[in-house]
Order: C-alpha cells, then structure tokens, then sequence
C-alpha cells in the first residue's frame, strides 16, 4: 500500500551568527537529507540525542518551519503542488512537551478543543468538544469552564491531545510529549493515546529521548544523529540487534528497566561534534570505534541488512563494497 506521508531528502540549515562581532554567517545543519514513510495507522518513534534534529524535522513535517529542500508527500499528494500547507496542518496535528504552548490561556478548555471543530465548519462544535473531552478522560462537567492554568500537567496534555483531534487528523505527530509527566500520568497518556490510535484509525509520528516509552508505542524507530537517519527498523528486529554503533551507545546508555541491574553504563566517548562543521563522511567517526578512513572519507548510504531489508541502516560495516575493513562481515554481531 501506498504510504500515508513520505518525505524525502528533508534539509533545513538554521544561519547562525559567529566570529568577531557577530560577522561571520554560519549555518547549523539541523536537518540533512532525512528521507522516511509512515504507513497509514503505523507509528514511527524517532529517538536520538537532544539537538539531533528530532524536533526540527517534525516542525518541517507540518510545516512551521520552513525546508530549505525536499518533498512532503501526504496522502498521495506533494506539499507545494496539489497539497496547500493548509490542508496539511489540518491532516496533520502535532502535540508538543511543553503543554502550555499551544493552549491560549484566556480561552477555557472548551473553547480551546472547539475551536478545531469550528475551523472545519463542523456542526455544534461544543458538543464536538465536550464528547472528545470525554474520551480523553477530563468530565466536561468538571472542565469545560476551567482555564489551562487550572489544570495539572497531564490533565494539559489530555487538552492538547483532543483539541488536536478536533481537526479530525490523519497523522499526529508527537514531541517529546509525555516527557514531562510524572512517569504514572505519563503511563496513563500513553495508554490513553494507543486506545485512540486504534479507535480514530489514527498514524502517529512519536519522537521521545526515552527508549522504553517509544518502545511501547512505536511500530517502527528512526534513530537520528547530527541531522541525518542512522538506522531505521521494526522495534523487535532493532531492539534485538541495534546495528549502528550510535544506536548501540545510545540503548547501552538507557537506565535498566531492572532494579536489580541498575548499574552505570559508558556514556558515549567524546563530545558532540559541532553541527555547524559537521564530520565528513560518516558524522560519527569521531565517536565510533569502529571507523576507518573511508569513514572520514565517504558518506555511508542507507541500506536494508542481509537477513531483514526492513532493517536499514547507513554504515560502512554493512556494506561489503565500502572498503572499510571489517566491512561485509554482518556488521558488530
Ligand atoms: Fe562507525 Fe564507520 Fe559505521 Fe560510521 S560508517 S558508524 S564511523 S564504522
Ligand atoms: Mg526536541
């Protein structure tokens, strides 16, 4: 089946201003040639370290920012062409971390989750509200009238996640946001927005630093490193084998699920290159172990492993053609 939304080559630099005085423009790679698809009611959880353009390439997914190039195709049609960046947003909904952001603090809950309702034309928008502010758990009676600041955290985030639903969308794309919940309320969320994927058909796009969380959710993970996809594949097949050596520190640095195996693992050797000069070749031979002088020398493609071509990652390990030393030999296994 066609893929529901599909970009390819995303790219976004940010000018930055640096040198003597402020003079000197440099540009910030945030996003750099990221291509993936999302299958109608799949989710794809994108993980990597903060600042590795996780949340730029959801901005730009729905365009609240700007790409500098690329495609967005939605539901068969591109962004620019026949799609109109209105058209997107309204098939495509986002929920942010910070739950405030996106509430106006002088319009009651009702309001707030109605006001999708009335943007599509939708009859009786209020009664829309009240019943979606239902099922994501917050009694109409209690809430209705109550103001954001009145609301804990993730009574917020239950806001959000109806007014978001108001616009009846396809896809809802998902920022970090059960990341500042307590770890209970987050489990509720959580369980909350897998009920609704299933009853609203929906497809979500869930980005999280947390490893455990974006397990549960996540049929597919993406794992992003300085701008650019190092690894794409089912949760199963990566959570068994993570072939990438980013994607190795990144699952050997997340805490034990274990109490009794709570011990303190590496962090990742060196520090995080800078993204406005950003390695060549493969951006994570600073840091990687295994690298080569192809490493430095040639950027590594995105392929699908032998044994799972759904299992795709971008490192000269896996291709036999590289010239990397150890290349062909079925990766670190
Ligand atoms: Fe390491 Fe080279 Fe693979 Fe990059 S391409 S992850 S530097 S082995
Ligand atoms: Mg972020």
């Amino acid at each position: 089946a066609q893929p529901l939304i599909t970009v390819s080559g995303l790219r976004k630099y940010f000018p930055v201003r640096g040198g003597i005085l402020g003079r000197t423009q440099a540009q910030v790679q945030a996003v750099d040639g990221v291509s993936f698809a999302v299958a109608e009611g799949e989710t794809l959880g994108i993980v990597g370290e903060s600042g590795c353009g996780k949340s730029t390439t959801a901005k730009l997914l729905i365009g609240l920012t700007e790409r500098d190039a690329g495609e967005i195709v939605f539901d068969g049609e591109a962004l620019g062409e026949r799609l109109s960046l209105k058209d997107l947003r309204r098939g495509v909904q986002m929920v942010f971390q910070d739950s405030y952001a996106t509430l106006n603090p002088r319009m009651t809950i009702e309001a707030s989750v109605a006001f999708g309702a009335h943007v599509q034309g939708l009859d009786d928008p209020e009664g829309r509200a009240r019943r979606l502010m239902d099922r994501v758990g917050l009694d109409p009676a209690r809430f209705a009238h109550r103001y954001p600041h009145e609301l804990s955290g993730g009574q917020r985030q239950r806001v959000n996640i109806a007014r978001a639903l108001a616009m009846s969308p396809r896809v809802v794309v998902l920022d970090e946001a059960v990341s500042a919940l307590d770890k209970s309320v987050e489990a509720q969320v959580l369980n909350l927005l897998s009920d609704l994927r299933a009853e609203f058909g929906l497809t979500y796009i869930f980005i999280s630093h947390d490893l455990n969380v974006v397990r549960y959710i996540s049929d597919r993970i993406l794992v992003m490193y300085l701008g650019e996809v190092v690894e794409i594949a089912p949760v199963d097949s990566i959570w068994e084998e993570q072939a990438h050596p980013y994607t190795r520190s990144l699952f050997s640095a997340m805490p034990s699920m274990d109490p009794d195996n709570r011990t303190e693992k590496p962090p990742l050797a060196g520090d995080p290159p800078n993204p406005i000069n950003p390695p060549s070749g493969c951006r994570f031979h600073t840091r990687c172990r295994f690298a080569s002088a192809v490493c430095k020398a040639a950027v590594p493609k995105l392929a699908g492993l032998d044994r799972n071509a759904a299992h795709m990652v971008a490192c000269h390990l896996y291709d036999p053609a590289s010239g990397h030393p150890d290349a062909g030999q079925g990766g670190l296994a």
